[in-house]
C-alpha cells in the first residue's frame, strides 16, 4: 500500500515550519526568539522528521538508507507497531518520538570555545537531514546523503539556537505533519486514540460518504487528496515546495537586512 510519496512528506515538513516560525513572532512572543539559522536548520529537521513514520516501511526512504541496518530497523519498527501505516502513524508515536528528542536535546556539552554544545541534536540532526536530501533527490547517492547530514549536524553545533526547544518542537511537529499528510489519502490512517481501536457502528459503514471518512477497520480519513500518489498529491506538494522557497526567501532577505515585503 504506497503512501504519500516522501519527497512531499518532507515538503510538508518544512513547509509546516517555515509557517510555525513566522507566526510566532505574531503572537508578539519572545519565547523562541529563532535566529535566521536556527530557523532554516529547524526547517530542514523538520522536513527529515516529516519521514520518519515511514520507517515503519520496508522499501520506504528509511530502509534505504543505510544497506542492511536499513531494512533491519524499518522491519523492526514495523513489526514492533503492528506493520506499515499502523502504530508507528500514530499520535503516540509522535508523543514518543518528541520525548526521545526532548532527551536527545538535554545531552549538551561545553567545549571550550564553541561555549555549550548540543551534542544530542546534532547527532540526530545527521539521520534527519541525510533522509530529508535524499528523499527530495537533492542528492543522488546515500553517501552524499550522509555527507550532507553531517555537514548540517556541524551546522546546528555552529548555528543553534540558544533555547533548546526548537528541536523537539521541530521533531515532533514534522512527526504529526506526515501523519496529517497520510490522513488526506484515501487510505487514512489508525485512530488518534491508538492502541485503542475504535470501530464505527455497522448503521454508518453503510452509508459510503461516512465510511470513507471512519473505516471498518477504525481508520480515520478526510480523503481529499484521494489515492497515494494522485495528481493532486503532486499539485499540493508542488504548492507546498513553492512556499517553502518563498520561506526561505523571506528569512534570508531578513538575515541580509533587505526583507521581503509583501504584505
Ligand atoms: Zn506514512
Amino acid at each position: 500500500m504506497a503512501a504519500v510519496m516522501g519527497v512531499n512528506h518532507a515538503t510538508s515538513g518544512a513547509a509546516v515550519w517555515l509557517a510555525a516560525t513566522a507566526a510566532l513572532p505574531a503572537f508578539g512572543t519572545d519565547a523562541y526568539p529563532l535566529a535566521p539559522a536556527g530557523v532554516l536548520a529547524g526547517a530542514v529537521v523538520c522536513a527529515g522528521a516529516a519521514l520518519l513514520p515511514d520507517a515503519d516501511h520496508h522499501s520506504g526512504t528509511i530502509a534505504h538508507s543505510v544497506p542492511v541496518l536499513g531494512k533491519v530497523v524499518a522491519k523492526g519498527i514495523g513489526d514492533a507497531t503492528g506493520g506499515h501505516r499502523h502504530g508507528f502513524h500514530t499520535v503516540l508515536a509522535a508523543a514518543l518520538i518528541t520525548l526521545l528528542a526532548v532527551l536527545a536535546g538535554r545531552f549538551t556539552a561545553e567545549v571550550g570555545p564553541l561555549g555549550l554544545v548540543p551534542i544530542g541534536p546534532a547527532i540526530a540532526t545527521i539521520p534527519l537531514i541525510a533522509f530529508a536530501v535524499k528523499a527530495r533527490e537533492l542528492v543522488r547517492t546515500w553517501s552524499s546523503a550522509w555527507g550532507v547530514g553531517m555537514l548540517a549536524g556541524a551546522a546546528v553545533v555552529l548555528f543553534s539556537p540558544d533555547n533548546h526547544a526548537w528541536f523537539p518542537i521541530a521533531v515532533g511537529l514534522g512527526f504529526l505533519t506526515h501523519i496529517a499528510g497520510d490522513m488526506l489519502t484515501v487510505e487514512g490512517v489508525p485512530s488518534p486514540l491508538w492502541p485503542f481501536t475504535v470501530r464505527p457502528p455497522r448503521a454508518w459503514t453503510r452509508v459510503p460518504g461516512l465510511r470513507a471518512v471512519w473505516k471498518r477497520n477504525g481508520y480515520i480519513a478526510v480523503p481529499v487528496l484521494g489515492h497515494a500518489g494522485s495528481a493532486r498529491e503532486t499539485v499540493l506538494g508542488a504548492f507546498l515546495g513553492l512556499y517553502c522557497v518563498y520561506g526561505v526567501a523571506v528569512v534570508v532577505s531578513r538575515a541580509i537586512g533587505h526583507p521581503i515585503d509583501l504584505a
